[in-house]
């Protein structure tokens, strides 16, 4: 049964992300890249067809929330689904999608008061960038339309999504089709000179940015930054306080702050939304991925009323925003999503969480002896660290890339998915996984490191 499907799936599907070589088993007796069919979930784990279990450690590309067939979830589907699949979103509207809305202004930070609801966490940058542009240009500042991006962010990889990211991975190759834009330095850690703190790199970097927003704020819309944690881009993190001085420089120079929490939302960081550490509220606020609790696509772009009120006009001035796709605001996702947030509130799952960050905090403790980790760092829910082959000097780019994968396919023998970015290894679990477990995935880190580095 694995085996066929398997061979079924080669045959006809062209996976994300994924050299499809690396999945041809008929090249040599392995393949680089084992194919996993999968049966079933049921919280943290996935199951194939001969009931081999993995941990899925890294909630499925960051999705799931509450674990696989979560109970309260499936149920909230299955009555929606009786009730209504869908509607066009334009001129028509349903309860799932008010409820919803009315419920993210109430969660998120004070001041975002209209919700746009798109599909996926591109579509939600796409729509942000839009709207930040057609804001500039419906209040008179239309050669306010260039971006600024921070270096290692990641976006999305539509056109629009991948050109304000800076992950050369997903990028370089198709930079011929991108709109430029501006890039500064990372506030991350991972740029800290000896001794500095996170506060003191975020203050040294914030500098770059003021001198471009002095130079050319006259044409720029906005900057758009993950806050907190740098996710596809290495697991980076950086202090709440460079949010602060983000927020303060985008007042000063009349810039926008997109905030994307598409992966670092919904409790990712320890609070609700990362924004939150430090205070501040962006002007646009994209969500996605954990949103539905992992299980349906949805995302929306949260903003303020000032911005809503420049769209708001007679029909003939076409100020109105032009942006849609076929299945905004689909009732059965945001059901999910309600659910979702009723979990949030019934189990009260941030203050449950601070024992799970605590362990997870534990396990990556037990880690800093060993002589091939390094950058040994969390926040919140999300714990990472870097596979190097000398401590000191932290190069050698083919040792740690080949190394990576080879941790990945260890891990999985032993029934954790753990699906490292390059040589950066990183735990972002659902939150219905237990402390012994996280302290098991940690070890099972460790061992698979240790059986590649003794090949
Ligand atoms: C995943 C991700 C996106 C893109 O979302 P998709 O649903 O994959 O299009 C954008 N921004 C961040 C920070 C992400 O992690």
């Amino acid at each position: 049964m694995n085996s066929s499907l398997k061979q079924r799936d080669l045959n006809v599907l062209w996976h994300p992300c994924t050299q499809m070589k690396d999945h041809d088993t008929l090249l040599a007796n392995e393949a680089i890249l084992p194919l996993i069919p999968i049966k079933r979930g049921e919280g943290v784990w996935l199951e194939d067809f001969e009931g081999k279990r993995y941990l899925d450690a890294v909630s499925s590309w960051w999705v799931n929330l509450f674990g696989h067939a979560n109970p309260h979830i499936t149920q909230a589907l299955k009555k929606q689904v009786d009730e209504l699949e869908h509607v066009i979103l334009a001129g028509f509207t349903h309860e799932p999608v008010v409820n919803l809305a009315e419920q993210l202004i109430a969660i998120t930070p004070a001041d975002l008061t209209r919700c746009f609801f798109a599909d996926n966490g591109s579509a939600s940058i796409e729509v942000a960038l839009k709207m930040s542009f057609h804001f500039w240009k419906n209040t008179g500042f239309p050669e306010k339309k260039q971006f600024i991006t921070v270096q290692d962010g990641y976006h999305g990889e539509t056109l629009g999504a991948l050109a304000v990211g800076d992950v050369a991975l997903y990028k370089d190759i198709y930079a011929p089709l991108l709109m430029p834009t501006l890039t500064v330095p990372s506030p991350a850690t991972h740029y800290a000179k000896e001794d500095e703190t996170a506060e003191q790199v975020a203050e040294r970097q914030i500098t770059h940015l003021e001198t471009l927003l002095q130079q050319q704020h006259q044409t720029i819309a906005a900057i758009v930054i993950e806050p907190l944690v740098q996710c596809a881009g290495g697991m980076k993190m950086h202090s709440p306080y460079y949010l602060q001085l983000l927020r303060q420089l985008c007042d000063r120079y009349q810039v926008h702050l997109i905030a994307d929490e598409i992966a670092v939302g919904f409790g990712r960081t320890g609070t609700l939304f990362a924004c939150e550490q430090a205070q501040i509220t962006p002007d646009f606020l994209c969500l996605s991925k954990g949103l539905t609790g992992g299980f349906l696509p949805l995302s929306v772009v949260l903003t303020t009323d000032k911005i809503y009120a420049a769209f708001y006009d007679d029909y003939q001035k076409l100020n109105g925003f032009l942006h849609s796709h076929s299945y905004t605001g689909n009732p059965l996702a945001c059901s999910a999503a309600l659910a979702t947030l009723e979990i949030f509130q019934q189990q009260n799952i941030i203050e449950k969480n601070k024992s799970l960050i605590a362990s997870l905090a534990e396990a990556l403790a037990s880690l800093a002896d060993h002589p091939h980790i390094t950058n040994i760092r969390q926040c919140g829910m999300i714990g990472a660290f870097d596979l190097v082959e000398n401590k000191q000097t932290k190069q050698s780019y083919a040792w740690q890339q080949r190394h990576g994968m080879q941790v990945y396919r260890e891990a999985l023998k032993r029934g954790v998915i753990l699906r490292p970015l390059g040589n950066v290894i990183y735990l972002m679990p659902p939150y219905v996984i237990t402390a012994e477990q996280i302290h098991w995935v940690i070890q099972v880190a460790r061992e698979s490191i240790d059986t590649v580095l003794k090949r």
